[in-house]
């Protein structure tokens, strides 16, 4: 019955002296701690459903469920679309002409007949 009650009570001491693990380098952070110790990241994130706080690592709110982070699929298409795609497109269309003037100097010059 001893050995039982001590099992509980060192679980429950456990609990509490967990801390937040950063959801970036994994550095368990102090459960006061905001911001990461070692990187610096912000160790909680607020639901954009409810607005309370979770911690980071969690994929989902603990009040409302809601999903804290974006999924894969909307991390993939972010990695896909750079931020810079506007530039992207003028050096494409750049790119473009540049080849059609050459493309016209290069027929030019083979249909040129002296
Ligand atoms: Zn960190
Ligand atoms: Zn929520």
């Amino acid at each position: 019955m001893e050995n039982l009650t001590n099992h509980n009570n060192n679980q429950q001491t456990q609990n509490t002296t967990t801390g937040v693990l950063c959801a970036k380098c994994e550095h368990l952070n102090p459960a006061s701690a905001e911001l990461c110790e070692k990187c610096g990241a912000h160790l909680y994130i607020a639901c954009t459903h409810c607005g309370r706080k979770n911690k980071r690592v969690d994929a989902r709110c603990y009040h409302c469920h809601h999903r804290l982070h974006h999924s894969k699929f909307h991390r993939l298409k972010r990695k896909l679309v750079p931020k810079n795609w506007k530039s992207l497109v003028w050096q494409a269309i750049l790119l473009l002409v540049a080849s059609f003037i050459v493309y016209k100097i290069v027929v030019m010059i083979a249909n040129y007949s002296p």
